[in-house]
């Protein structure tokens, strides 16, 4: 079975092709990713109008990219697999409108995929993970445990109820006068400060389940840095590494605690062969990574995390999940809808994916 997937509901327009043959890994032919970070720097943020556009320029060269790089010709695929949501209106439509006018015209079946489905079924496609699995999602946008039950069944456990992690990484590094993405400066600086110096909190540790909260953390680092100020009148080096550290270390501990609660939640249903997956940005972080699989290993569970260019957004996962639904026997027409929300399962809240 081989699908072309497409991916645009973001600032990231990709297209891909994976193949799969039963009983063997199944083999990424062509990945291609086209971002759009300069076109959205001058206006710190993703320009929604500026996304769609570009998206719809630049969707048939990535898709003739990808085709070639495989070596194959609309005639080599068994289906078309693309976002339907949820995301960027504007971009997801330009995405949902190619692949309609692929299948149009070439006659292939057109598979609606689910952009975080995609994201949770990529352990399946990198490390051949066995349902049910457990995967955490952490990225600027998202963060939430899902149980994977099977291509098209995800139980929501719990999840972010105001910022993501990494949005907390990336105001966290504006508040320190630190480049962005947030994420890797700051990472980079806590490893050269002390994480006990600044006693940051850790939310809704006290809380039982697995809800988590990181739009305080960021208000105590900016209460830390302004008494900084008021006190000093500025920041050291020292300081802003320690604060980073300490920062570093609340998401950490937080991020470990609450995947040790969802874990027992998910081996309460006695999974036949345990695994635990993390992937997102978020994911990049040694010491976050190392929390998690610590966690992990004390339970017996195995841990995988994707590479990080299949944890960011990509179209490899698409395709792939292209592959798993289509098993299932999931074919979509020219009615198929770009959906801004779509929840992944009946757990989920209304604002379920946005994390915001
Ligand atoms: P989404 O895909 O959820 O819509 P996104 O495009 O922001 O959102 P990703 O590209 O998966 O998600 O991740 C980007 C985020 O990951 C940024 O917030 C960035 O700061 C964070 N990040 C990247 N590297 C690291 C790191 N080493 N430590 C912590 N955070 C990191
Ligand atoms: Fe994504």
């Amino acid at each position: 079975l081989t699908i072309l997937g497409l991916e645009s509901s973001c600032d990231d327009t990709a297209a891909a092709v994976v193949r799969h043959v039963p009983g063997r890994a199944p083999e990424i032919l062509s990945s291609v990713v086209a971002g759009q970070t300069a076109l959205h720097a001058a206006y710190g943020g993703v320009v929604p109008e500026i996304a769609a556009r570009a998206h719809a320029e630049k969707l048939d060269i990535c898709v003739e990219e990808a085709l070639s790089k495989a070596g194959l010709g609309l005639s080599g695929l068994e289906a078309v697999a693309v976002t339907a949501g949820p995301g960027l209106i504007g971009g997801v439509l330009s995405g949902v409108m190619c692949a309609k006018g692929i299948a149009a015209a070439s006659g292939l079946p057109l598979i609606g995929v689910n952009h975080l489905a995609g994201h949770a079924l990529t352990p399946r496609l990198t490390d051949q993970l066995r349902f049910p699995y457990l995967i955490l999602l952490v990225s600027g946008g998202h963060c939430q445990f899902l149980r994977v039950n099977g291509p098209d069944d995800f139980t929501r456990l719990g999840g972010t109820i105001d910022d993501a992690p990494g949005e907390a990484f990336d105001k966290t590094a504006r508040l320190l006068g630190l480049p962005q993405p947030g994420g890797p400066s700051v990472e980079a600086q806590a490893a050269k400060g002390d994480e006990t110096r600044f006693a940051l909190p850790r939310p809704l540790l006290d809380r039982q389940g697995c809800d988590m909260s990181f739009s305080g953390l960021k208000t105590a680092v900016l209460r830390a840095r302004d008494a900084l100020v008021a006190d000093k009148g500025g920041l050291t080096v020292q300081d802003r590494a320690d604060l980073c550290a300490g920062f570093q270390a609340a998401v950490r501990d937080v991020l470990a605690e609450k995947s040790r609660r969802a874990l027992a939640e998910y081996m309460a249903g006695a999974p036949a062969e345990p695994a635990f997956a993390v992937a997102g940005g978020v994911a990049a972080n040694k010491a976050i990574r190392a929390g998690l699989e610590t966690v992990s290993d004390a339970l017996g569970v195995r841990f995988t995390a994707p590479p990080l260019p299949l944890c960011t957004d990509n179209a490899a996962m698409i395709a792939w999940a292209g592959i798993e639904l289509f098993r299932l026997g999931r074919r979509d027409d020219m009615t198929l809808a770009a959906r801004p929300r779509w929840p992944l399962d009946r757990n989920s809240p209304a604002l379920l994916g946005s994390g915001k």
